[in-house]
């Protein structure tokens, strides 16, 4: 876009408003390329799954049917990266749904749902999470489902990126917080600052593997924002990876609910 002409002096209105209209274009200027590069990397990611699907299924058209191994390997590839494609439309409708984002509060107790979370997942991945606390109820007003979900976004990592057990950790006191802990790779401290930006991966080749698309943690920061609470992270390379959900000590439900009506 092009800049207003600064004036002599920037304290005359016409100057202020010159300079207000400059920083207003830029900010949509900069949203504008964000919404740009989010769509060019959701393409990339739809675009590779379905060059492999493409590929494979010439491939069958060709050669597969008289080549049973060629068959199975070429079902098993569409099958794969029609589930990751599968998933990747999920995760961007759920960031697309985020002005509809109606919350729901309630009492809950972070002990018990962390006991529950901790057992389901121990016998879905057949690994060790374990509840970590003294308390033997934490009780915060908060939207359940919401919360479910930011923790099976943070539990998934914790599972994808480490080998070891996992803790459910609750917290009493002032401010009560829920910590997800891992004993995994952690996380390079200069790649810390991005980790909840939409499609940032510390290692491209490394998530792939484990199938990820770097929207986990951005989905989870947008359903903490919207519920008033915050997402802290501390990891060290080859130590392990703690995110907190940390519940506001001055906790206002009004507050919340008015913010969130002013986005619809
Ligand atoms: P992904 O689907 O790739 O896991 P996320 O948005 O959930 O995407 O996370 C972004 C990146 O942050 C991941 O690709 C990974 O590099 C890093 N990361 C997230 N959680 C952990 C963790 N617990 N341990 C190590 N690295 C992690």
């Amino acid at each position: 876009f092009e800049k207003l002409p600064a004036t002599d002096s920037s304290k005359d209105e016409v100057g202020q408003m010159g300079s207000t209209f400059n920083s207003m274009m830029e900010l949509l200027e900069e949203n504008y390329t964000k919404q740009e590069e989010f769509v060019s990397n959701a393409s990339h990611e739809l675009k590779t799954p379905l060059t492999v699907i493409g590929s494979y299924a010439k491939l069958l058209e060709r050669q597969g049917m008289e080549d049973p191994k060629l068959a199975e390997e070429g079902l098993l590839a569409i099958r794969t990266e029609t589930d990751r494609m599968k998933a990747l439309i999920e995760q961007l409708l759920h960031i697309a749904r985020r002005s509809e984002t109606q919350l729901v509060w309630e009492p809950v107790d972070l002990i018990e749902l962390a006991r529950q979370t901790a057992a389901a997942m121990s016998t879905s991945y057949n690994r060790d999470f374990q509840l970590v606390s003294s308390a033997t109820s934490v009780l915060v007003t908060t939207d359940l489902a919401k919360i479910k979900q930011i923790m099976y976004i943070l539990l998934d990592n914790a599972r994808k990126y480490s080998s070891d057990r996992i803790e459910l950790i609750v917290k009493n006191g002032n401010i009560p917080m829920l910590q997800i802990r891992d004993y995994g790779i952690g996380i390079p401290k200069e790649s810390i600052p991005y980790v909840f930006d939409r499609f940032y991966r510390v290692d491209k080749a490394r998530s792939r593997e484990t199938g990820g698309f770097g929207l986990g943690l951005s989905l989870a920061k947008q359903l903490a924002d919207a519920m008033g609470v915050s997402l802290e992270i501390e990891s060290e390379e080859d130590v392990g990876t703690t995110i907190s959900i940390v519940f506001s000590a001055d906790f206002n439900v009004q507050e919340v609910q008015s913010k969130q009506e002013g986005w619809s």
